[in-house]
């Protein structure tokens, strides 16, 4: 077909972080682009990223570094952020007026939290470029001869582009809109597709004392994983207890472990709430408390756990809360302690998609070229953001991973073949 025969140069699918990026930057590069999301706005998920505060990216401006964070792909996404990385993203958003801070733990937001301002730059984006928007219309089929796409049909109507970019998303949070189609037409038309799970998800669990625990935070504690009796690993880390068991950041980073364990046998989680003392140490501190307290043991334990978290454990241990502290036998004191440094999560399983932050799995990087993210089966084809199989841990990681492979889509399915 000859270039006018199309009705546009590059048709985005999918306007999420990945997609709008994608469409903006093609269109940046002259191209005649269509962004097509079948919600009536672009970005509905990453409204809800951060709790609503959206965290754009990690301050790990050293890519070697950064691609550590994402395992075994990691390297797949080398290209993509030399082209667009850390850097590139914050001067993105700065140069259109978006200020950005950095917490701590290097995650950078927008300085007023506010995701909708992040989608509000994108917008500008798009129009700035002279994207045509089609929103409300969802794609439901993509039609392929040999080793190209032909059209994409919409629910309302058909398209035809040069380039294809398929930027649809997983399966988490399916009522934002992203289902996992793209997945479909993926392996419809040749790719290998590593089957999609949740990951980055809260766990549940089903111990008696949950209803208790329910609210309580606990900063900077380990995490014992353990498989049938058998250690596995730990991590440290900030969590939270809810009505159904465990979540908050270490949780949601070692749940995808947790997932491939709980296929294996029984999964326990042992939490260290004070990694930094040694059982001995803490017993001792304990006792050096105790041993002069006039307090009652409620007060007395006040001064080293959080208000609900000491009620918690007198709760589990079955301590009188009421009981001077100077009084507590050494059984008491060793139960106190073996809780603190263990106290332990029965798993039940990982709560699904519904609640899943980002999808495991998706289509095989190995088939993709890391350096356009053109597709190696189709030739004007285009992959960007969740899609694909690769993600990150919580911390901006995954966002980032849209804003590079999405501006490189973009840029290559632009300029064609
Ligand atoms: C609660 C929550 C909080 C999160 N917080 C963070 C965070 O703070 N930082 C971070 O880095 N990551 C965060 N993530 C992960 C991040 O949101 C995702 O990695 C990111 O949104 C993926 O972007 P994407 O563009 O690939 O896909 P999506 O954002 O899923 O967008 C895909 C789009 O494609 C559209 N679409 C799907 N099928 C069709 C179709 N057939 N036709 C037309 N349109 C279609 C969908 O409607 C959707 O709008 C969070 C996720 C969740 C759920």
């Amino acid at each position: 077909m000859e270039h006018r025969d199309f009705q546009f140069d590059v048709v985005v699918i999918g306007g999420g972080p990945a997609g709008v990026m994608a469409a903006g930057r093609a269109a940046e590069k002259g191209a005649r682009v269509a962004l097509v999301e079948k919600n009536e706005q672009i970005g509905r998920k990453l409204a809800m990223t951060g709790n609503g505060r959206c965290n754009i990216t990690q301050a790990e401006f050293d890519d070697q570094k950064l691609i550590e964070k994402y395992g075994k792909n990691g390297k797949f996404l080398l290209s993509s952020l030399s082209a667009f990385g850390v850097r590139r993203i914050v001067d993105f958003f700065e140069k259109r007026g978006l200020k950005l801070k950095t917490e701590k733990t290097g995650k950078i937001f927008p300085a007023n939290d506010k995701a909708a301002d992040v989608i509000k730059v994108l917008y500008r984006y798009l129009h700035d470029n002279g994207v045509t928007t089609l929103f409300g219309n969802e794609v439901v089929d993509i039609e392929f001869e040999g080793n190209m796409i032909s059209k994409i049909i919409l629910k309302r109507g058909e398209i035809t582009a040069r380039n294809y970019v398929i930027a649809t998303g997983g399966k988490s949070y399916p009522h934002t809109g992203s289902t996992g189609k793209g997945y479909d037409w993926a392996q419809k038309v040749g790719h290998a597709v590593k089957s999609p799970s949740p990951a980055l998800v809260p766990i549940q669990a089903h111990n008696s004392w949950l209803e208790k625990a329910q609210g309580i935070s606990l900063g900077g504690v380990e995490l014992n994983v353990y498989l049938d009796g058998k250690k596995k690993f730990s991590q440290i880390g900030d969590m939270i207890f809810t009505h159904f068991g465990i979540s908050g950041p270490v949780v949601l980073n070692i749940s995808k472990s947790v997932g491939d364990l709980l296929e294996k046998g029984e999964v326990k989680i042992l939490v260290d709430i004070k990694p930094g003392l040694s059982v001995e140490k803490l017993d001792e501190v304990l006792q050096n408390e105790f041993r002069s307290s006039a307090k009652k043991l409620a007060n007395s334990l006040g001064d080293f756990y959080a208000p609900k978290l000491w009620e918690l454990l007198l709760h589990i241990t079955k301590l009188d809360a009421e009981k001077h502290a100077s009084r507590i036998s050494r059984e008491e004191r060793k139960a106190l302690v073996k809780v603190s440094k263990g106290l332990e999560i029965e798993v039940d399983s990982l709560l699904g998609f519904e609640r899943a932050m980002v999808t495991s799995g998706g289509v095989s990087v190995r088939e993709v070229d890391s350096k356009t993210m053109r597709s190696k089966k189709i030739d004007n084809l285009f992959f960007a953001g969740e899609v694909l199989d690769i993600e990150g841990p919580t911390g901006g990681y995954n966002l980032q991973i849209c804003w590079s492979t999405g501006f490189t889509a973009g840029e290559n399915a632009a300029v064609g073949k």
